[in-house]
């Protein structure tokens, strides 16, 4: 389905906004205009769903969490950045490998399977995007992931 994406990824911000318990601070750097997409809009709510969960649960309280949207010549690059534990390096690319989970005690005590990010992977290329994160323990982690853009579709509208 055609979405204009920063709608779509602004009413998902919100219904966390309302739901989420802990004192996390949500920052939004989303551009204004309309960036219509089309993707398959109940697969990527459940990649953003995956990827905003984990930044909550490995938020500390009082943390912020960044939301942003860059535009760029032929896709949109959007990243999801907590002030988290972290992940050690070179396990970074792990989390995106099935049952993967960086530490089994901490992980078994907050919950999951370890596919969230698995599966997350796995619709990202589907739509022909990529999906990846940076992190530093102790610091935070950006989860950033990317679908394709044509800033030409909406002139051809026009
Ligand atoms: P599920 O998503 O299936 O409920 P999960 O959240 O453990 O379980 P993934 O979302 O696939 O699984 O994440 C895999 C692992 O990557 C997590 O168990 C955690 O160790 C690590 N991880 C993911 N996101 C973060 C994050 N924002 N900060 C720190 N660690 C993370
Ligand atoms: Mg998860």
């Amino acid at each position: 389905d055609w979405v204009n994406f920063t709608d779509f990824f602004n009413k998902i911000i919100e219904r966390f906004e309302m739901t989420k318990s802990q004192h996390v601070t949500f920052i939004k750097k989303i551009p204004k205009d309309d960036l219509y997409v089309d993707i398959d809009t109940d697969k990527i709510t459940q990649v953003l769903d995956n990827i905003i969960s984990n930044a909550l649960k490995y938020s500390p309280e009082g943390g912020h969490i960044t939301f942003k949207v860059n535009v760029l010549p032929a896709e949109i690059e959007i990243s999801i950045r907590d002030e988290g534990v972290g992940i050690p390096k070179g396990e970074v690319n792990k989390i995106f490998d099935r049952f993967y989970r960086v530490d089994k005690a901490r992980s078994r005590k907050l919950g999951g399977t370890g596919l969230g990010l698995a599966i997350a992977k796995e619709m990202v290329y589907a739509h022909g995007g990529d999906i990846w994160a940076k992190s530093k323990e102790g610091v935070g982690t950006t989860v950033y992931f990317t679908i394709p853009y044509n800033p030409e579709q909406e002139d051809e509208w026009e």
